[in-house]
């Protein structure tokens, strides 16, 4: 089922860069279109920030740095101030939601809890760090000369200018899960977002300076990754490095702050299974499935895009699987009863719908979905589930598709499918779905993955340290993770 899409509702958009306070247009007037996903119309024009754009914002940051601005402001004000911006989030929920719906094409509801809801708690919650990020008191093992007193201590001091370089796919959730600790810890931030979704990311720049941040705290720029991306991460003045997006981008930031010793972090792409046990309740198993992989489209990097079930449940579990994926209504994400919006962009419709192909030319069971166009504009694709009953070594069991695309095959034996759990490059997310808790922990115990749920997935929180085992990323995000990542060690020796 589908529906027609709706107006564009009446919001100011904004088409600048905020840098030290101000709105201010790309130096050379070069700019870049930001379309609606759901039409394919262009809605705005953005700054494509050059070299002299990315430099005058990281300059703006270091000077706001250096003075005692931000991070010699006491603590509890910088934690207030903090609080002050969630404030506002909620404050402009509705304009904030349906700047991304109207954006990124994710349903209004998610635009509202995920992205607005979730950064304000986000925020509130890293708010909390600020006034409670300590060192330690250590002994000396070997004053010299031996018989002076000493005493040595360690304290968590920000790094200075943070580079962060988000995806589209939560476009102002991932500005907040990069900002939030960065200040927190008293660093100055320039925010790249991804050139598909600038809006919110802007916006919240805004609202930053209107919370009372000093000018510079918090600089957002946009424009292409190869340029003002590539010239964010290797400008000298940036002390670190925060990057969420593919594995192949990650590898080039990787390798660029490699040379230049700078700290980064890297949360980048995954394949994350989910595995079906025999005792599970085959609707349980199916529904589980469905929310893994169709929650945001399945634009998620831990999308459980890998099924894999019990042999004696399998063809049960499918068949509901099919019938929950063909009866998902897809439209605009404005629309009331809408289930399902479109892929971010023309380009990423055209990648999602090559791995499709791929799935049918290596001989998979298409049981829901496929290429047909499901409406006559937008970048729409129908929730697709592929069944690999004869074990194939299809190409959709290893390569990211980031889109609503679903493999699913059958196992008899734990180990086995323990081992093929394991197979991917990536090592994300991991969902084990059973009653039988000493099952899921022992098989929970073996899997490559930095976060597994037991008959749950995609549950991500601020407390929890999130990130990837082996390509799906370096470091990882939040909890008190997130200020060992933000901040750097000094000890300190006192004689006496
Ligand atoms: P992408 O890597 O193409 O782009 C991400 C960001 O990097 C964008 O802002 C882009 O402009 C910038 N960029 C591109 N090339 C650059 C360069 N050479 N130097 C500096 N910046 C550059 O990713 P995408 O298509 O926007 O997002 C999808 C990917 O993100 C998927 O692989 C997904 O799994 C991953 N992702 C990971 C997580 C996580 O937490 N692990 C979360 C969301 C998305």
């Amino acid at each position: 089922m589908n529906s027609p899409t709706t107006a564009t509702p009446d919001i100011a958009l904004p088409h600048q860069m905020f840098v030290h306070g101000q709105w201010i247009p790309s130096r050379s007037g070069a700019t870049l279109p930001v379309f609606n996903p759901a039409t394919g119309q262009p809605l705005v024009e953005v700054p494509d920030a050059t070299l002299e754009d990315v430099n005058a914002a990281v300059c703006s940051a270091a000077d706001t740095f250096r003075s005692a601005a931000w991070r010699r402001m006491p603590p509890v004000r910088r934690e207030a101030l903090l609080l002050r911006l969630a404030d506002l989030l909620e404050e402009h929920a509705d304009e904030l939601a349906q700047l991304e719906t109207l954006n990124n094409g994710k349903l209004l509801m998610y635009s509202r809890l995920m992205e607005v809801g979730a950064s304000a708690q986000w925020l509130r919650y890293m708010a909390g760090w600020a006034t409670k990020i300590s060192g330690s008191t250590l002994d000396v093992s070997l004053p010299l000369p031996p018989d002076v007193r000493t005493q040595a201590s360690t304290r968590r001091l920000p790094l200075g200018v943070v580079a962060a370089i988000i995806p589209w796919n939560f476009p102002l959730l991932m500005a907040v899960w990069k900002i939030a600790p960065a200040l927190a810890c008293g660093n100055t931030v320039v925010l790249k977002p991804a050139e598909e979704t600038p809006l919110t990311a802007l916006r919240l720049g805004e609202l930053a300076f209107q919370a009372g941040l000093p000018a510079g705290a918090l600089n957002v720029i946009t424009g292409r990754g190869e340029t003002c991306g590539d010239t964010l991460v290797r400008h000298p003045k940036v002390n670190k490095v925060a990057f969420t997006g593919s594995t192949e981008v990650g590898r080039i930031i990787g390798a660029a702050c490699g040379h230049n010793l700078k700290p980064v972090s890297l949360e980048l792409g995954g394949k994350s299974p989910v595995i079906v046990l025999p005792d599970c309740d085959p609707q349980k198993a199916a529904e589980g499935a469905a929310a893994a992989i169709f929650f945001n489209h399945g634009q998620v990097c831990t999308a459980g895009s890998r099924l894999y079930v019990h042999e004696s449940i399998y063809d049960d579990v499918l068949n509901r699987l099919a019938r929950i994926g063909e009866s998902i209504v897809l439209g605009s994400g404005l629309d009331e009863g809408v289930q399902m919006g479109p892929m971010v962009s023309s380009k990423h419709h055209q990648n999602v719908l090559r791995h499709i192909r791929s799935g049918i030319e290596d001989g998979a069971e298409l049981l829901c979905g496929g290429l047909e166009p499901p409406l006559a504009q937008g970048y729409f694709v129908k929730p697709t589930i592929f069944a690999n009953r004869d074990k194939k070594d299809i190409r959709l069991l290893t390569q990211e598709v980031f889109g609503p695309v679903l493999v699913a095959t059958p196992f008899s034996d734990i180990e086995n499918v323990i081992g093929e759990a394991n197979s991917s490059v990536y090592g994300l997310g991991a969902s084990v779905w059973t009653n039988d808790l000493s099952a899921a922990l022992r098989i929970t115990d073996e899997l490559e993955a930095g976060t597994v749920w037991i008959n749950t997935h995609n549950m991500i929180d601020p407390n929890l340290p999130f990130g990837g085992f082996k390509d799906s990323g370096l470091g990882r995000e939040h909890g008190a993770a997130a200020i060992d990542h933000y901040t750097d060690t000094r000890s300190l020796v006192i004689a006496y």
